[in-house]
């Protein structure tokens, strides 16, 4: 009974996810519905691959494949025609509003008449939105005495999504009364998330789920990355992930992070925190992803604001289902043979990916979560700041391997297939556009490895050969750069880094990335879960 209503509440995210993306996406999305026609079912099948009316083509162009036009970097979750410049200049000349107009659940708007009297009418409706959001509708009431399409001002996420947030808060508090005979914590921690979809703070449910020890079931609720932000990077995205523990694995897995402070000492930075010996870690499988956390999202670490995770340390989902899906392992297998000399095909291995990323999101526990004086990296960094946290992770998952090894964590032959496993990660099927902080940050790996002869490829042939002997101290002297900008905070020089290391040449990597493509026979996969009755 929980799990339909969790599916629920995940449907409703996906809605308003799909909103978040595009302003029109609802719109389309009910037309393709309505539409019986087998040219429209086709579309529809693409809208939901896609999440919405705009398709990544194989050449990595994003277009709409409807009647809509193509989403601004900052999608629907600020002004459509608002551009950087414009919103820099108004947050220097209003200081004030700093806090609301940058906040990570707050939507940006223009102070037209429209949207002042659409907001306000939100806060009449429901009362209870009004007494959680003290002083908003004074604000808005005193904008609307001279509506100015030129002032900008925040509305938080529950008030934009009114009607979704108030369905969800009443399917939790069903969820959680479903399951609370059997996992009092589970439920505790549904009630307090309830409450923060309509607060927009989410530390009582973080802290409840970060804290609690939970029996069957959790599940990532709420908006979280920012990922689709591609104006600032600062906007987090609704998502829902509801996951069955397996319990075993996840007893054996805690017994490894044993330690783990000596790891964090071991990083090639001259300042060093505090690791929480006691990390919530656990393998899970997948019962189904909404929003954001949908598609081949192998594991969730979460929360990612600083002063949440100094107080309460963070979570990690493994989802065993999706890193082990032998579909998915075959892709990953075919393009490392495709480009690899033969006499590393061998060394990739499905337990290689598994225990690279999880290794990856153990790396977003390690090193410096804020500058040397202590700035957030979001803020002194900007859209860049995930693109070198996402680094520094795939980093430090390869920097630990050579002493994972050293306490028999790893035979001999696991550490090779981790490297491999590390190099299988940075090869690309296409040029990465600047935005998309993954690929860059793989792509910048790559070029490393070139230089540092990690890498070398065969002129005649054009396959890749790994020499595992200089591996070790390559990725030490990465992590080393991206460390240092990291603790320094500085854009400038994290633009430099990333310009420095981003090069795509055509004859090199493009030769490579077309070998790729070639035998990428599935170049879409639709993501289908029992659960959903698909
Ligand atoms: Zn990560």
């Amino acid at each position: 009974m929980a799990v339909a209503k969790l599916l629920q509440v995940g449907g409703i995210f996906q809605d308003i996810y799909e909103q978040q993306r595009h302003r029109d996406a609802l719109t389309a999305r009910a037309g393709l519905e309505k539409a019986t026609d087998a040219r429209s079912r086709d579309l529809l099948t693409l809208y939901s691959l896609n999440q919405g009316p705009i398709a990544t083509t194989l050449e990595n162009t994003r277009e709409p494949f409807l009647a809509v036009e193509t989403a601004p970097p900052g999608k629907n979750v600020y002004p459509w025609d608002l551009t950087e410049k414009e919103f820099q200049a108004y947050l220097t000349a209003n200081p004030g509003e700093r806090q609301t107009l940058t906040h990570l659940r707050h939507v940006v708007r223009r102070a037209d008449a429209g949207s002042l009297a659409r907001d306000l009418a939100v806060l009449r409706r429901h009362a209870v939105l009004d007494a959680l959001h003290p002083g908003l509708r004074e604000k808005l009431t005193r904008l609307a005495q001279t509506p100015n399409r030129t002032t900008l001002y925040a509305v938080p996420y529950s008030i934009v999504y009114a009607d979704e947030s108030i369905r969800a808060h009443r399917l939790l508090h069903e969820a959680a009364d479903a399951v609370g005979g059997d996992d009092e914590e589970f439920a505790r921690f549904l009630r307090n998330r309830a409450r923060d979809l309509l607060t927009d703070d989410y530390e009582a449910g973080d802290a409840s789920w970060l804290k609690g020890r939970f029996k069957h079931l959790n599940a990532q609720i709420g908006a979280y990355e920012t990922y689709d932000d591609e104006l600032l990077g600062t906007r987090a995205f609704y998502s829902l992930s509801l996951l069955a523990l397996r319990t075993e694995e996840s007893v054996a897995l805690r017994k490894a992070l044993q330690g783990i402070q000596s790891l964090e000492d071991s990083l090639p930075i001259d300042r060093h925190k505090r690791v929480i010996e006691n990390i919530p870690v656990g393998v899970y499988d997948v019962i189904a992803d909404f929003g954001q956390a949908r598609g081949g999202n192998t594991a969730t670490n979460l929360p990612n604001e600083a002063y949440l995770v100094d107080r309460y340390g963070s979570i990690i989902l493994l989802r065993a289902n999706i890193m082990r899906d032998p579909d998915i392992f075959g892709g990953s297998n075919r393009t490392w043979t495709s480009v690899m000399a033969r006499e590393f095909h061998a060394d990739l291995t499905v337990d290689a990916e598994f225990y690279r990323t999880l290794w990856h999101e153990v790396g977003h526990y390690l090193g410096p979560d804020k500058t040397r004086d202590n700035g957030e990296f979001d803020a002194v960094l900007g859209a860049d700041a995930g693109l070198l946290e996402e680094m520094k992770a795939d980093l430090v998952s390869l920097f630990v391997g050579r002493e994972l090894r050293a306490r028999n964590y790893f035979t001999e032959s696991q550490l090779t297939s981790h490297y491999a496993s590390g190099i299988r990660r940075v090869l690309q099927n296409n040029k990465p556009r600047r935005e998309q902080p993954y690929n860059m940050m793989q792509l910048m790996q790559w070029n490393w490895f070139l230089d540092r002869g990690v890498l070398r490829v065969d002129r005649a042939s054009g396959t890749i050969s790994i020499d595992y002997a200089r591996y070790h101290d390559a990725v030490r002297d990465l992590l080393k750069e991206v460390l240092a900008v990291q603790d320094s905070g500085d854009k400038r020089a994290a633009t430099v880094f990333i310009d420095r290391w981003g090069t795509w040449d055509d004859s090199l990597h493009g030769r490579t990335a077309a070998t790729i493509r070639e035998q990428q026979r599935f170049r879409f996969r639709l993501f289908e879960y029992a659960a959903l009755g698909k």
